[in-house]
């Protein structure tokens, strides 16, 4: 097998780059595909490339709610124009990658008297808001109605739900394939490769060897999210619980809590014998390395689980966490932040992308494409074609030896994370053991030359 990564790192070490990009998650991905784009139209093209420290969306990115979502909770805090634009953006996801993004309906129950009435006229404004788009506006349902749906949700007081329609998406993998995209138009992409600012220039670091070399970029752009030091950003914790399947029906649940905060119950995993639960907003003030979910986290989520499903006693099988770098606020809470985004161009000529949601990559990447053109060549406008360019993304091989293929040869999987977590969402599906662990990490030794020890260690996580 020709080893991609040794090549691209000595492609890093020796190129002089037009465009370095920093970090591997969704609007990293998305702003090297939308430049790689762009480059054909250019004579002599641009040289890109992208470096993620760690596997590629192991940040937020793969470790987020799965929803390409307006934000039905944003009207609340007035933000019409994020709405407006998620809901644009959703429709443009849904066209550009059928296979990964998909249309999901969401059932909210309602307990009070006006709750109908309430999120109706919400979701009115909402269709309205996504105009004409293919999706479904919503409907309201008798309480009668919705029990047949959901034979088991909480009876008490219940007066009924309001169905409506967003997307789901595999996060992680739609970040592989705008990567995979811009790589087969010439750009050059490296996991595992962490990126510093040492005295008189750039250095990259292969984490898998520990080896370094200097990098040369006439223009860097921080896709680091929570990582990025050059904001002031409000790092706020999202944590997920991953139970066995709850609903009976496919709809996800959208429950607002007594405090407005809005809980997902999504229908979930390969064999969609899972539910996804979440997310919470906690203040996080340890470093962006360490993240995981607290015991309050558990505990609310699950509360959330017993008060919608009473008779639900099953524990959950494991869970995931992440941050939102949010652009800083004075005076709102975790919750009440706006999910704007911000980019800028620092005075040392860096151009950052911060906060947002992962609906909007694409639209965010495109504006960053666009502040930046003019310096990289002046006097040419060159429109954004991602919208209309749909990803090519092939289907999935139905066995495991397939799969491990896959993410091996065609991903640039380099350990088992990559496997578990980008390519699949295996490691999020089920409570890991060893004995489940060996046999994948044997084939991908097999296939990367790794020897019995290195196999042990990656099976050992
Ligand atoms: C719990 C939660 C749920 C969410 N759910 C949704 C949702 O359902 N829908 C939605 O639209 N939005 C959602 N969001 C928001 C969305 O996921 C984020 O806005 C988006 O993923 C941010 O992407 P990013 O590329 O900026 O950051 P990241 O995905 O975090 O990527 C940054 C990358 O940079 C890398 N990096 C950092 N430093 C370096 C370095 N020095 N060298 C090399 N690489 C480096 C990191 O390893 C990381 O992979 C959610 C957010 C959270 C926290």
């Amino acid at each position: 097998m020709i080893d991609s990564r040794s090549h691209n790192l000595n492609r890093l070490a020796n190129e002089l780059w037009d465009v370095l990009i920093i970090g591997g998650g969704v609007n990293g991905a998305g702003v090297a595909r939308d430049l790689a784009m762009r480059a054909a139209h250019i004579p002599g093209g641009l040289r890109i490339a992208l470096v993620e420290k760690s596997y590629f969306s192991s940040g937020t990115s793969g470790r987020n709610s799965q929803l390409i979502h307006g934000g039905l909770r944003y009207l609340k805090y007035g933000d019409f124009g994020l709405v407006r634009e998620a809901l644009h953006e959703r429709r443009t996801l849904l066209e550009i990658a059928p296979s990964l993004v998909h249309p999901l309906e969401f059932l909210i129950p309602c307990y009070k008297r006006f709750d109908r009435l309430f999120y109706g006229t919400g979701l009115t404004l909402y269709d309205a808001l996504a105009g004409s788009h293919g999706i479904q506006h919503h409907r309201s349902i008798y309480a009668a109605a919705a029990l047949r749906l959901e034979p088991a949700l909480n009876a008490k007081d219940f007066r009924g739900a309001v169905l409506f329609h967003d997307a789901a998406v595999h996060s992680a993998r739609l970040v592989l394939e705008n990567l995979l995209d811009a790589e087969a138009r010439g750009a050059c992409i490296a996991n595992y490769t962490e990126l510093h600012r040492v005295p008189g220039g750039l250095e990259c670091r292969d984490l898998l060897t520990g080896t370094a070399f200097h990098v040369r970029a006439r223009q860097i752009i921080d896709a680091t999210g929570a990582w990025s030091e050059a904001a002031p950003l409000r790092l706020v914790r999202g944590s997920h619980l991953i139970f066995p399947r709850i609903q009976a029906g496919p709809e996800a649940l959208a429950h607002f809590d007594e405090k407005g905060r809005i809980v997902f119950l999504i229908p979930w995993g390969e064999n969609n014998d899972l539910t996804l639960v979440g997310t919470t907003d906690a203040d996080h003030h340890s470093g962006p390395d360490k993240v995981a979910i607290s015991e309050e986290e558990t505990t609310y989520l699950r509360s959330i689980v017993k008060r919608l499903y009473p008779d639900f006693r099953e524990d959950p099988i494991t869970s995931y966490a992440s941050l939102r770098p949010l652009v800083v606020q004075t005076g709102r809470s975790a919750t009440a932040t706006s999910r704007e985004h911000r980019i800028w161009k620092a005075a040392d000529g860096v151009l950052h992308i911060a906060g947002g949601k992962y609906t909007t990559y694409r639209s965010m990447s495109e504006e960053a494409v666009d502040m930046l053109l003019p310096d990289l060549v002046p006097g040419r406008d060159i429109p954004c074609e991602t919208a209309t360019t749909p990803l090519n993304i092939p289907p999935i091989p139905p066995d495991v030896e397939g799969r491990v293929q896959m993410a091996v040869e065609r991903e640039h999987a380099r350990r088992l994370p990559d496997l578990l977590y980008t390519s699949t969402y295996w490691g999020h599906e089920r409570r890991l053991s060893p004995d489940w662990l060996l046999p994948l990490a044997r084939q991908m030794g097999e296939l990367l030359g790794w020897s019995e020890q290195r196999i042990r260690e990656e099976a050992a996580l």
